[in-house]
C-alpha cells in the first residue's frame, strides 16, 4: 500500500498542490535547455515551449516535472507562463547537472558545499525537486560536492533528490552514497535507468527503496520502445510496479516539433502510454503515471 500522504504537498512553480491534484504526470521533461554539452541543440523560447506543452496537455497529461537545473537555461518564470497558458502543473528544479554541462570557468564551480546548500534551500521556495548528476561509471569531484550540498538542503526541506545517471550506471551506489549523507532511498529518484535495460540490477535498487525512472521512449536510433516496455513488465513482475516513474526527457531542440524536430514533447503520452496500456494494462499505467508521481514528488 502507498504511504499516507497527509500534509504532504507537491511544490509547483505556481504554488503548492495536494498530491491528488497532480494527475497524469510526465515525470521528466525539459521545456528549456542551454548547455555547452549540446551545442546547436539548445532551446529557450517561451512561446515555443507553450506550443509544445499544449500538445502534451492535449494528449492527456495534467503535470510535468522539468529537470533543467541551475545554469542550463532554466527559466522558472517561463515555466510558470507555460503552466498558466496550458493548465499543466509544472514542478521546477533547483540543483545542478553533471560536470560536463558547466564550462571550466562557470561560477558554480567556485561555490562551496555550504554555499550550494544554502542556494538550493532558498530555491526550494519555488522549486519542487533537487537535481544532481553523475558521470558514466564515475562521480567527479564537482558532482560529489553537489551531492553533499543537495543532501544538506534536503535535510532542511525534504524535497526529492532527482539523479541523472549516465546511461543508467551506478544507480545502487548513488542511492547508497545519498543514504550515507542522510537521504532515505524513498526520497531518491534515479533517472535514465532504461538506458541500461537490466531488470535484475534495477530490481535490487528498487528493493532498497529508490524510485526508478524510465524516460527514453521515442529514441528509436538507440533502442525501440519495446525494450522499455519489456523492462517495465519485468520490473512489475518482480514486484516493483510501485517504484516506477515515466517521462519523455525531450531534452534537445531537435526533439521538439515547435522547432521543426521530433518526436515532440507529447510522444510519451500520445504514443508510448497508449501502447503500455494495450500491452501491459491500464492498471499498471495508472500506477506509473498517476499514483507513483503523487508519492515520489510530494514532501
Ligand atoms: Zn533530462
Amino acid at each position: 500500500m502507498p504511504p499516507i500522504l497527509d500534509g504532504r504537498r507537491i511544490r509547483t512553480v505556481r504554488g503548492d498542490i495536494a498530491p491528488a491534484e497532480l494527475g497524469p504526470c510526465d515525470a521528466h521533461e525539459h521545456l528549456f535547455l542551454v548547455t555547452p554539452a549540446q551545442a546547436g541543440d539548445e532551446y529557450d523560447d517561451v512561446d515555443k515551449a507553450i506550443e509544445e506543452a499544449r500538445t502534451l496537455r492535449a494528449a492527456g497529461a495534467n503535470a510535468l516535472v522539468d529537470w533543467t537545473p541551475i545554469g542550463l537555461g532554466r527559466d522558472l518564470d517561463g515555466l510558470a507562463a507555460v503552466s498558466e497558458a496550458t493548465g499543466l502543473h509544472i514542478v521546477g528544479a533547483t540543483g545542478l547537472h553533471r560536470d560536463i554541462h558547466y564550462r571550466s570557468d562557470h561560477p558554480v564551480r567556485d561555490e562551496t558545499e555550504d554555499g550550494l546548500a544554502d542556494r538550493f534551500t532558498s530555491e526550494l521556495e519555488r522549486c519542487g525537486i533537487i537535481k544532481v548528476g553523475a558521470s558514466y561509471h564515475a562521480l567527479k569531484p564537482f558532482e560529489a560536492r553537489v551531492f553533499a550540498a543537495a543532501a544538506a538542503a534536503h535535510a532542511r526541506i525534504a524535497a526529492p533528490i532527482c539523479v541523472h545517471t549516465e546511461q543508467g550506471t551506478m544507480g545502487g551506489s548513488l542511492v547508497e552514497r545519498l543514504g550515507k549523507l542522510g537521504v532515505p532511498p524513498e526520497r531518491v529518484v534515479l533517472a535514465h535507468v532504461d538506458r541500461n535495460p537490466d531488470a535484475g540490477e534495477h530490481a535490487e535498487t528498487a528493493a532498497a527503496g529508490a524510485w526508478l525512472q524510465l524516460d527514453g521512449p521515442g529514441r528509436t536510433k538507440y533502442w525501440p520502445d519495446s525494450t522499455i516496455l519489456a523492462l517495465i513488465a519485468d520490473l512489475a513482475e518482480r514486484g516493483h510496479a510501485d517504484r516506477l516513474l515515466l517521462g519523455g526527457d525531450t531534452g534537445r531542440r531537435s526533439m521538439m516539433r515547435a522547432y521543426g524536430g521530433g518526436p515532440g514533447l507529447d510522444y510519451v503520452f500520445a504514443r508510448f502510454k497508449p501502447r503500455l496500456e494495450r500491452e501491459l494494462g491500464t492498471e499498471l499505467s495508472e500506477r506509473i503515471f498517476v499514483a507513483n508521481p503523487a508519492r515520489a514528488f510530494a514532501f
